[in-house]
């Protein structure tokens, strides 16, 4: 569990911590994942701090879905695993709510990602 204080998104949100923002507004932040499951592998934040998701107000949540789908429509991406994890059985590794936006490449590509690979 991360407070507040030590939540290292709650760091990224303020700028302590360089990301690669993608959007922002008053509640909601996203920015590319420092360890892509593939490219464009998003996370989008509230900005208000809570482990999981049912920490977070309604307000908040119900703006996180359209960024989301914002954030699909810039990749172009036909083919995307929207993900959030709640607890360390269900992978969550940071304490402080997110979803994973992952966009999977065609296959002549030549990638294959699945999820979760533990
Ligand atoms: P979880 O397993 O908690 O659902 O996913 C946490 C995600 O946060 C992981 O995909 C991990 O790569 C990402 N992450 C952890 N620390 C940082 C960081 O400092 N910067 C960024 N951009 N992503 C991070």
């Amino acid at each position: 569990m991360s407070s507040l204080a030590s939540c290292i998104f709650c760091k990224i949100i303020k700028g302590d911590i360089p990301s690669f923002k993608l959007y922002e507004s008053e509640k909601v932040f996203a920015f590319l994942d420092i360890n892509p499951l593939s490219k464009g592998h998003a996370l989008v934040i509230p900005k208000h701090h809570g482990e999981k998701i049912t920490d977070i107000p309604d307000d908040m949540l119900s703006e996180i879905l359209p960024v989301v789908k914002k954030l699909v429509k810039a990749t172009g991406a036909e083919n995307y695993n929207v993900l959030q994890n709640n607890g360390r059985l269900a992978h969550q590794e940071v304490d402080h709510v997110h979803f994973h936006m992952i966009p999977k490449p065609n296959q002549t590509e030549g990638l294959s990602i699945g999820w979760p690979q533990q």
